[in-house]
């Protein structure tokens, strides 16, 4: 057999590494690397992408090799550019180049038996609609009683604006045909037709005004010019309204008049509508939006018009680094420190890390925004590997906002009769500071945004008259109270430790458990101000891809006093009628067990606070917190950026947390709690005798301990982590630990999440 005659190939499954088949004469000169193939495997016949000709090194030559059994396409779906970049990724976090070219690809190419092209679609569909509105949980306990999953439809329904494609509730989100006839049956939901359009995003835009740039963006634009050596890295670090996004349409522009194109990275583009529109008053029809909530259609069509050099602007969030623009000049990541650039599923990549990574490969610039980088970047830029480039200043001249920490430990003495203490961890959701707040802007017709954290179900151990919050010594992350225990757990080496029944710092009584639920506080907000008009966003239940634009646009036209939602809904909102934010309780984000709490809330807070006072009238934000003196909050509420970073950065050191080391999190999960938590012990020991043996140094094991979320969807979760002082060591053992024990037992999974956003 002759190497011109067999290839490896990468399919969509959930092993590492290709497979080699031979390919028949009559198909030689068809296969090249990047064209899709049909391929036997096992009793089936699958889609896969030609990884390259001949065979690996590594691979050990079979007698017999089976037999390509077509191919698909003409010329390479993969460029060679993009296939180099999706073997470093497949590389660098472990996972099969197959899983990786099917999140580079639109859907339907890979993965299933596709199809030739795209089959034309209908351009109507079904859509469940919102007939009732149901205001009060009473009403909801009423009517739906026992029927979970209605009622859970019903809410996702809500949280999207009111409706939602039947396909994409079935489909997508999982719920049966019986549970939506079922909503309709109760007549509280309809099914209408509704057009589509397969670029939803096209329409009328109002031209973009013209400004001459502040010579501060006339700085920045020169130096990023300067700055054109391939491959180069900036970080444009500006505060909220210092006019970024007008640089990034100027890069752009830059780009475009040299023949060249560019991708614009933002975090999630339902809730950027403000910066889509943008783009589009400033490049019309050169601009293609890439959006995971479109149809399959209009991603593939929005992906073949880019690869056709029709459209040469791609914006979308984290999988838009993949498109498959010609010629490209510029990569912009906006908000750059968010962690939905960071995929959950396998392939776990992080797009910040892939756009570097492509802008080397392709020798074009990287440009990565924020007004409150990572903490990774900032040291890059700090140390000189990225380029560093500021703006210091709101556009308008306007400061930011004044940012007060109401403190609930205060608040709790002195309210105790105000409001009475709601649930059993005596929390309460307001002060009679931010009630007043919002009345008095109910009162003035002003807007009110309130951030919840969802991830209330962290409860840790406070101590009422002190605020002391019980940590880890060894790890310095809040230890987490396991009712089911009864006990301290940290969540990093698994150390664990009784209920306290004294405070060490003041000798104080036992401490609280505390974490204040979604639920809770939205029930709350309705009780205060019932005659006040409500919306909730809720990003976890995103369903239809209008319904958050809907809600904001209702926000927009102020038909909307309060607006209620996690941090997901601080990103890029600009309404000129919003005096007042209020974060609920900063703590829930300052005590999860990640040693990303603080940097993660210290950003919440700024980017919460850019959200006020963006129009003539001051803005104004409070945040409740039982930790006013915590240095992210202190330095939030000075806006203080990189005072915060500095104590941040040398906080991290000792025990050594990224951007210090590097760091992956193994999780072993399954059905059987005893059998997972064998297997993590287990295979964390084979870790560490894997370092042992081979004696690398720099490089540490630490756990097992249960996740933070220590049983999701049925499954018992426990993790590990490993620590490197250098990225190519971790990629070795990673890869190793992949290979050689990447199946850890019938029912049991190992996940591999290198450079984790969060260890939840
Ligand atoms: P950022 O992206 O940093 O939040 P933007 O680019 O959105 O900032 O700018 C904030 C506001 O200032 C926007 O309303 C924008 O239109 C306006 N703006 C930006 N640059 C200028 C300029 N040079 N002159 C006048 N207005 C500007
Ligand atoms: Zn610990």
């Amino acid at each position: 057999m002759s190497s011109a005659g067999v290839c490896e190939v990468a399919v969509a499954r959930t092993f590492l590494g290709t497979l080699a088949y031979s390919i028949p004469a009559g198909l030689v000169g068809a296969v090249t690397p990047g064209v899709r193939v049909q391929v036997p495997l096992g009793g089936s016949v699958v889609v896969g992408v030609v990884d390259r000709m001949g065979l690996r090194e590594d691979r050990e030559r079979k007698p017999r090799l089976r037999d390509l059994r077509g191919v698909l396409d003409e010329e390479p779906v993969v460029d060679a550019d993009l296939l180099n970049l999706s073997r470093w990724i497949a590389d660098y976090y472990v996972a099969p180049l197959g899983a990786v070219l099917k999140a580079a690809l639109p859907p339907g190419l890979l993965g299933g038996r596709a199809a030739r092209g795209a089959s034309p679609r209908a351009r109507t569909e079904r859509v469940l609609r919102i007939l009732r509105e149901l205001r009060t949980l009473t009403e909801r306990e009423r009517l739906f009683g026992r029927a979970k999953r209605q009622r859970q439809l019903y809410e996702t329904l809500e949280s999207v604006g009111g409706q939602a494609a039947v396909r994409h509730l079935t489909k997508q989100l999982g719920f049966s045909s019986a549970v939506v006839n079922g909503l309709v049956a109760r007549q509280v939901a309809e099914i209408v037709e509704r057009e589509v359009d397969r670029d939803p995003f096209a329409g009328p835009v109002e031209a973009e005004p013209r400004f001459a740039l502040t010579p501060a963006q006339q700085h920045v634009v020169a130096e990023l010019a300067r700055l054109d050596a391939p491959g180069r890295v900036a970080l444009l670090r500006g505060v909220t309204g210092s006019g970024k996004t007008v640089v990034y349409l100027d890069v752009l522009e830059r780009q475009l008049a040299r023949g060249r194109s560019g991708i614009c990275l933002v975090p999630e583009i339902a809730l950027t509508p403000q910066t889509v529109q943008r783009f589009r008053a400033r490049f019309g029809d050169a601009v293609t939006v890439l959006h995971s909530g479109l149809s399959g259609g209009e991603r593939f069509d929005a992906w073949r018009s880019l690869r056709e050099g029709r459209k040469r602007i791609a914006i979308g969030p984290r999988s838009a680094v993949f498109a498959p623009v010609r010629n490209l000049g510029a990569i912009i990541v906006d908000e750059e420190h968010e962690s939905s650039y960071k995929q959950s599923d396998v392939p776990r990549y992080h797009a910040r890390s892939v756009a570097v990574m492509r802008a080397k490969m392709e020798g074009c610039l990287c440009l990565l925004g924020s007004a409150t980088p990572a903490l990774e970047s900032w040291e890059n830029a700090r140390t000189g590997r990225y380029h560093l480039l500021e703006l210091d200043e709101r556009v308008t001249g306007q400061g930011l906002p004044p940012v007060e920490l109401v403190d609930l430990q205060d608040a709790t003495g002195r309210e105790a009769e105000a409001e009475p203490a709601a649930g059993r961890g005596g929390l309460r959701v307001f002060s009679s500071r931010l009630r007043d707040a919002i009345a008095v802007r109910l009162e003035r017709d002003e807007q009110t945004i309130l951030f919840l954290n969802r991830r209330g179900y962290a409860s840790f151990a406070e101590c009422a008259p002190c605020g002391h919050v019980w940590s880890c010594d060894a790890c310095s992350v809040t230890l987490t109270y396991h009712r089911r225990r009864r006990r301290l757990v940290c969540h990093h080496c698994g150390s664990t430790a009784p209920l306290p029944e004294r405070c060490g710092e003041c000798d104080g009584p036992a401490p609280r458990y505390t974490g204040v639920g979604t639920e809770q506080v939205e029930r709350r907000v309705g009780e205060l101000f019932p005659d006040a008009s409500i919306a909730r966003m809720d990003l976890d239940t995103t369903g239809s891809k209008w319904a958050h634009v809907e809600i904001l646009e209702a926000f927009r036209r102020r038909e909307v006093d309060i607006l209620l939602g996690t941090q997901m809904i601080a990103k890029g909102l600009d309404f000129p009628h919003v005096t007042l934010v209020g974060v609920i309780n900063a703590d829930v984000g300052l005590h999860l067990p990640d040693f990303r709490a603080s940097e993660r809330t210290f950003q919440l807070l700024e980017q919460v606070a850019g959200r006020a006072g963006r129009g003539s009238e001051p803005g104004e934000v409070l945040v409740q917190t039982s930790r006013p003196r915590h240095h992210a909050l202190s330095a939030a509420a000075a806006h203080d950026y990189v005072g915060f970073a500095t104590r941040e950065l040398a906080d991290r050191g000792e025990p050594g947390y990224p951007p210090h080391r590097r760091l992956a999190n193994l999780v072993v999960s399954g059905k059987q709690e005893s059998r997972v938590i064998d297997a993590a012990e287990e295979l964390s020991e084979w870790t560490r005798e894997l370092v042992r043996d081979q004696r690398l140094g720099g490089i540490e094991v630490i756990g097992p301990a249960p996740c933070p979320i220590d049983r999701l969807r049925e499954r018992w979760r426990w993790h590990f982590l490993v620590k490197s002082d250098r990225a190519r060591t971790l990629g070795g053992v990673l890869r190793y630990l992949a290979e050689r024990r990447g199946r850890p037992g019938t029912g049991l999974r190992l996940e591999i999440d290198r450079d984790p956003e969060a260890l939840l």
